[in-house]
């Protein structure tokens, strides 16, 4: 492999096996130094779900840095934190009929994922966090200890005490529902599973290997979280902000978390920001609980509100993502049914997509030709095995299907 930034710690992980420095970048377009042009089917893991330097948000940006607005806030109230947060009951919670309190728990999603299961423990009284087969929420000791792939927990050797690993939504194929496996856990006291604070899940789980979870499934959970007296904590960290189509990954299952993660794209910009969203009656947390110095930045905000303004005031975002990911979908089921000897499965919602290859050897060689050929995408799941296509969801119509040409002609190299 070779070594791009000497200084740089080996512990890089994603996106390692791009031998370039890129240099620009403009909405779905990468560009390196040399001025060679990238398609990006990647969108920095779902942090630019509106794709690179978006003219309305640098706008937006730069207007606020010329007024020498607040930087830094803290958790001080500052005039662009209290737009964002009106921005953000206006257009994204008012219409869905949400109720919550938002906390800023840190820079990035890491930060959202502890502050929630610190509350769902604070609340409840008990330690155990039920989590899920191949989801991934974090690096932070907490968050780690609820990412259900013990080779991410790995380097540090740890678990929380209460942490418990359930299968996700179609981890033994079709044919057995594994929420039912959960509720004879549950009412079974025999079965030693003592009751958790909260279940913590990804309605598609993206590092894992975009796993899409059922709808039924995830009304099922959501009933046990009721009937047991257990949270319900949805992180919609990658999933959200667009990334299935809807702002909310789980919109479309009709579930009503108690608690919400939310970050990546939030910011719109790349700028780190995120927040945890509480049902107001569990936000019991006493000042000072949990905080943290980087909470309070306002050039997020800004970007966040030029972001939710711009694009979620209307559905066209929604829809427009909807109808190209059936397109999408359909191209790709049509490159795996063209070879006979690629035994890939095609999964995903909306621009969350995944082409499991079976193996990891398969999936890095397929992302590794589409590179050479100035496509930017990465590999997921369990053994890096999945290839992800996610795209940001303002690629327009000929791009997407100049990305899917490439993807195409590199299948078709890898396997002849
Ligand atoms: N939760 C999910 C579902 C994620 O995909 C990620 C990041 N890939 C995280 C949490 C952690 O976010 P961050 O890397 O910003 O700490």
């Amino acid at each position: 492999m070779e070594t791009i930034n000497r200084l740089e710690s080996e512990v890089r992980g994603y996106v390692r096996s791009f031998p370039v420095k890129f240099k620009t970048a403009k909405a779905n377009h990468m560009v390196d130094e040399d001025g060679n042009d990238y398609l990006d089917f990647f969108s920095g893991a779902g942090a630019l779900n509106y794709g690179h330097n978006d003219e309305v948000m640098k706008k937006a940006l730069l207007e606020y840095i010329e007024s020498d607005g607040v930087t830094h806030g803290l958790d001080m109230a500052t005039v662009q934190k209290s737009i964002f947060l009106k921005t953000f009951e206006d257009v994204v919670m008012k219409p869905r009929n949400m109720e919550y309190k938002i906390q800023f728990p840190g820079p990035t999603g890491t930060n959202a994922v502890e502050a929630a299961l610190k509350i769902a423990r604070k609340v409840k009284q008990r330690e155990g966090v039920l989590f899920f087969t191949n989801a991934y929420h974090g690096m932070t000791l907490g968050a780690l200890a609820v990412t259900g792939n013990a080779s991410k927990r790995g380097g540090a050797g740890v678990n929380m005490p209460g942490a418990i690993p359930m299968p996700y939504s179609g981890y033994f194929g079709k044919g057995r529902d594994t929420a039912d496996d959960l509720e004879m856990l549950l009412k079974n006291s025999s079965s030693g599973l003592e009751k958790p604070a909260a279940i913590i899940l990804e309605t598609v789980q993206g590092e894992g290997g975009i796993n899409v979870a059922d709808f039924d499934w995830l009304k099922k959970i959501e009933k046990l979280c009721h009937e047991h007296d257990m949270l319900l904590i949805v992180d919609d960290i990658q999933a959200g902000v667009g990334r299935t189509g809807p702002f909310f990954s789980f919109e479309p299952a009709g579930i009503k978390p108690d608690i919400i993660t939310v970050s990546k794209s939030l910011s719109g910009y790349g700028l780190p920001l995120a927040i945890t969203m509480i049902r107001p009656e569990l936000d019991i947390w006493n000042p000072g609980e949990h905080n943290g110095t980087f909470r309070g930045f306002n050039h997020a905000f800004v970007t966040a509100t030029a972001a939710l303004n711009e694009y979620w005031r209307d559905d066209k975002l929604e829809k427009k993502v909807l109808r190209q990911s059936e397109h999408v979908m359909t191209r790709m089921q049509g490159i795996i049914d063209a070879h006979t000897r690629f035994k890939a499965e095609l999964r995903g919602r909306g621009f969350f997509i995944g082409m499991d290859c079976e193996n990891a050897e398969l999936a890095d060689e397929i992302a590794a030709e589409c590179f050479k050929h100035r496509l930017i995408l990465e590999t997921a799941g369990p053994n890096d095995n999945v290839m992800k296509v996610m795209p940001p969801l303002i690629t327009p119509d000929e791009d997407l299907d100049a990305g899917l040409d490439i993807i195409e002609k590199a299948v078709h190299t890898v396997l002849e």
